[in-house]
């Protein structure tokens, strides 16, 4: 039965751009705005499950646009979160001698880009095993924390009188030309527009997509850091290297490594894999090789979930914004940020359309 009580918009998913999508479409004047997750509060899933970095450019030597456009939404992002901005660190980019970017290429990509880069003082090349790095470079790059990012989402949805669905899910039943009939658990709603907006799920609510998405079962594992680097973060670079740095909304670090943290990849959801076990013996094993003082942190445990990136850009890592209408319905749209701070893009399409 489809409900009497129609929407402008159905958002599905209620991670950090479903949330900011609902929140714009209120803004460019939809009327009655429905977010729906099948978790049980905001950002629970890759929001919540990541690395935490605000991206500052440095990890895209291969993709310059992918950089320049995450210097520009660096500095939005920080501007638009300054009470979940952690940047009480020192981020050091370090390159090992194996990389795929030598150090002479490193400095004169981050002066392409305009990012800060220096030579680390002697106290942070000290961390180093010097027979492996080459060369380490003080920069400017900071964490989010997601719990408070969730809050203060909770608020502006309310207070932008968004309706809000947890615990249920959402399929797409049909859609034409005038928009999307969607269950929302048990009931049926009619909706002009429906928002896909469930990333690891984006291909698995009844939309067909054109673009074709490559998944991965990632693991983050969690760290207490040896005093040493409590307030230091490390990203070593370009090849089958590691990550450290704050994670704010557990008080401790992340810990990735390239060749550690994806278990398994797919293409065709018959091959996704679910359940694992965690690497991160092996990621602070081989990251002591770099970093000797990695092998005096404590595991605290790993998070897992689902990465999402265009097929397409497997090659240069860009991380372009999926906005994607279907075949079906052009009132039926698609959307994929490849990173935290790729929301800017997805809120500049939105401003861009006619939504009457
Ligand atoms: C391992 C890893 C590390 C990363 N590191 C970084 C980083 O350091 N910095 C950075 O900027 N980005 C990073 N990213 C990318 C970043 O996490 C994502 O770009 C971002 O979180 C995507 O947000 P989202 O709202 O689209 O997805 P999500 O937060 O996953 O939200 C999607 C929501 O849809 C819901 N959902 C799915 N299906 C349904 C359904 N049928 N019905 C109802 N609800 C549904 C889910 O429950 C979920 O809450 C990383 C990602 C991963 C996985």
């Amino acid at each position: 039965m489809i409900s009497s009580a129609d929407a402008d918009a159905v958002v599905i998913g209620a991670g950090f751009f479903g949330c900011h999508v609902a929140l714009r479409l209120r803004r460019l004047g939809m009327g009655r705005v429905i977010v729906v997750d099948r978790e049980a509060g905001l950002l629970r899933r890759a929001s919540y499950v990541n690395q935490a970095r605000v991206h500052n450019g440095y990890h895209y030597p291969r993709s310059l646009g992918t950089a320049v456009r995450s210097r520009r939404n660096f500095v939005r992002f920080c501007t638009d979160h300054p009470f979940a901005i952690a940047d009480g660190f020192e981020k050091i980019y370090a390159i090992a001698r194996q990389s795929h970017v030598s150090p002479s290429q490193f400095v004169a990509f981050c002066g392409e880009i305009g990012a800060p880069c220096r030579e680390s003082p002697s106290h942070l090349r000290r961390l180093f095993d010097t027979d492996l790095i080459e060369s380490a470079f003080l920069t400017r790059e900071v964490a989010f924390d997601a719990v408070a990012l969730a809050d203060d989402l909770l608020a502006r949805l309310q207070a932008a009188g968004v309706e809000l669905r947890l615990g249920t899910s959402a399929r797409l039943e049909a859609a034409d030309a005038a928009g999307a009939t969607v269950r929302l658990g048990g009931a049926a709603v009619r909706a002009r527009y429906l928002f896909n907006c469930t990333y690891a799920a984006l291909d698995d609510v009844g939309i067909r997509l054109r673009n074709v998405l490559k998944k991965e079962l990632t693991e983050i594992a969690l760290i207490e850091p040896a005093p040493v680097f409590a307030h230091i973060g490390v990203t070593v670079m370009d090849g089958p290297f590691f990550s450290t740095m704050p994670f704010p909304a557990r008080g401790c670090h992340s810990l990735s490594h390239v060749r550690y943290t994806p278990h398994a990849a797919w293409i065709d959801t018959a091959d996704a894999l679910t359940r694992t076990t965690p690497h991160v013996g092996a990621m602070l094993r081989d990251g002591a090789r770099y970093m000797p003082s990695l092998a005096r942190a404590r595991p605290l445990g790993s998070l897992f979930d689902i990465k999402v990136v265009l097929l397409s850009t497997e090659q240069d890592d860009a991380r372009p914004i999926l906005f994607e209408p279907s075949a079906e319905s052009a009132r039926v749209i698609s959307i994929l940020g490849g990173k935290i701070d790729n929301i800017y893009d997805v809120l500049d399409v939105l401003e861009g359309h006619d939504w009457s």
